[in-house]
């Protein structure tokens, strides 16, 4: 996890908040709905790979939330 990113006016900071899950297809770039596992945010390859036998290749994404805190 990163400790947060600096900016002149501001400071992004990881929160304790949950992981989001996505899945991505490398093929065409779309990208499945949000959820709170990995294996929920997979199971949209299921669907996508059924519309589209050529597109093999997919990416699980997984995020954190992040707050902005102002510099003073
Ligand atoms: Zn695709």
């Amino acid at each position: 996890m990163s400790g947060g990113y600096r900016f002149t006016r501001f400071h992004l900071v990881p929160t304790s908040g949950q992981l989001v899950f996505r899945a991505q297809c490398e093929v065409c770039e779309e990208i499945g709905p949000r959820a709170e596992t990995g294996d929920a945010a997979m199971m949209w390859v299921v669907f996508h790979w059924e519309d589209h036998p050529g597109h093999t290749v997919y990416r699980e994404l997984s995020s954190i939330p992040y707050l902005v805190e102002p510099r003073s």
